[in-house]
């Protein structure tokens, strides 16, 4: 998927573009960026297609660094509603023991158009739910991220701590240590492409540390470390959980991590709301990055993470939709509002800029992600972009582009492209028929939630 035969295209004149020394637009050629054009300049590249980007804002792809894909089957179910994590987590477990494969593609193909359309090219999605039945779930992830046309690092995600031993989950979304392991090991041979330019990666991703043994956090760490894959895990989401490691590990959740040997720069976790000081200068000397989910944390009444005191110890920090059983959105560039106004709220007006809110979910996010091939427009990057229009209302009579975007609401890209390819055109993603999508979703999601 290189289009290396393509002529270059040159995405002209932008109304603005998130980059330095690109007022005139950008050269892709073979999937990456290979030139900017400055102000007043012209391509120093031959033979060139010209794409007109006049009523375009450009932007980096974004990437979303949290998520649960399956979780579009279960938005906003009724058993759920006005509940804190762990019975929230209760009510829905029994409804997601239930899923099939059907309805698990469905979910997932729903999550990533969604996510698309918002100006989104790379993903990953954190999946740890493996009933009987459910074993391929990754296999069947694979192939829904190839038909779209993202890019993506999958989970392999596990959760093998039910209720019988003292976790939260029941029996029946539990697999045990050694199947985790194996399929772990497996996904990764078939899956994982670890060079640059990447469109499917891997990485290791226990649920949590309330529904996973010590063991499994140990033994998945050092298949990571021999396998040379990213590792991902919630961490310090919500204060029951600070109260489950006191009562369970007589420590905080941060020292758990390290005691587990995941206090390093393999790692990412969500969340990260409740470190304090001295624990934020771990993560940094680690270089452990975050995850940060705002409208997640706001739904479940979590706490705020404490993204600028991050930042300014070293800790690299990027943005999250989160599974959309708590969003329930997967709009990433609503995302990006949302972390800007809850920023803003917690550090104060001079301390966040809209430019800080697109830097966390683009290069931000790379660093979580663990690559430097995407998340900003430069030469050499792959040539993934989110090209806006503002001629819908919300944006009618802004001033500069690029904050119109996020404060006046951007929710839908008009084009997407990734690795060089447009995989949306006009506000539609090719080859995918939205209104089908969304009946046999809603159908799947009704028949799941009804316990038939
Ligand atoms: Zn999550």
């Amino acid at each position: 998927m290189t289009n290396g035969n393509q002529p270059p295209l040159w995405i002209k004149d932008p109304l603005a573009i998130l980059a330095d020394g690109a007022a005139r637009g950008i050269v892709v050629q073979g999937g990456r960026i290979v030139e900017l054009v400055a102000a007043g300049g012209s391509p120093a590249t031959l033979d060139f297609k010209i794409f007109d980007a006049g009523r375009h804002v450009m932007l980096p792809g974004l990437i979303n660094t949290h998520h649960h894909f399956y979780q579009t089957l279960t938005r906003a179910v009724p058993a759920a509603l006005d509940r804190e994590l762990f019975p929230w987590l209760q009510a829905l477990y029994p409804i997601w023991a239930r899923l099939t494969p059907e309805a698990l593609d469905l979910g997932m193909t729903l999550a990533m158009a969604e996510l698309a359309l918002s100006g989104c090219t790379t993903t990953t999605d954190h999946h740890y739910v493996f009933p009987v039945g459910l074993e391929d779930s990754i296999d069947i992830e694979v192939k829904a991220a190839l038909r779209l046309g993202l890019r993506v690092l999958l989970t392999r995600g596990s959760m093998n701590l039910s209720q019988r031993d003292g976790g939260l989950p029941p029996d029946s979304v539990v697999q045990d240590e050694d199947t985790i392991l194996a399929d772990s090991e497996r996904v990764v041979a078939r899956y994982h492409d670890p060079g640059p330019g990447a469109m499917v990666q891997i990485a290791l991703a226990p649920c949590s540390p309330f529904s996973v043994t010590t063991a499994l956090m140990r033994s998945t760490a050092d298949l990571a470390q021999r396998l040379n894959v990213r590792m991902h895990t919630h961490l310090a989401e919500t204060e029951d959980e600070n109260r489950f490691c006191q009562e369970v590990h007589n420590c905080r959740p941060l020292d758990y991590l390290e005691d587990c040997g995941w206090l390093n720069d393999r790692v990412w976790l969500a969340h990260g709301v409740h470190f304090d000081a001295g624990e934020i200068k771990r993560l940094a000397r680690a270089g452990t990055t975050i995850s940060h989910c705002p409208c997640s944390n706001q739904a479940l009444a979590s706490g705020t993470c404490p993204v600028c005191a991050m930042e300014a110890a070293g800790v690299r920090v990027g943005i999250g939709v989160d599974g959309s059983a708590s969003n329930d959105a997967s709009n990433l560039m609503q995302e990006v509002r949302a972390a800007f106004l809850l920023q803003r709220s917690r550090n104060g007006v001079t301390e966040v800029s809209h430019l800080d809110a697109l830097r966390w979910a683009t290069k931000g996010s790379a660093a979580c992600v663990g690559r430097t091939d995407i998340g900003e427009i430069a030469v050499g990057a792959m040539a993934d972009l989110a090209l806006f229009k503002l001629d819908e209302l919300r944006f009618s009579g802004s001033g500069d582009p690029l904050a119109a975007l996020v404060l006046c609401g951007a929710h839908r890209a008009d084009r997407v492209m990734v690795g060089g390819r447009w995989i949306v055109e006009n506000g539609q993603i090719l080859g995918l028929d939205l209104g089908d999508l969304i009946r046999r979703h809603s159908a799947a999601a009704r028949k799941l939630q009804a316990g038939s």
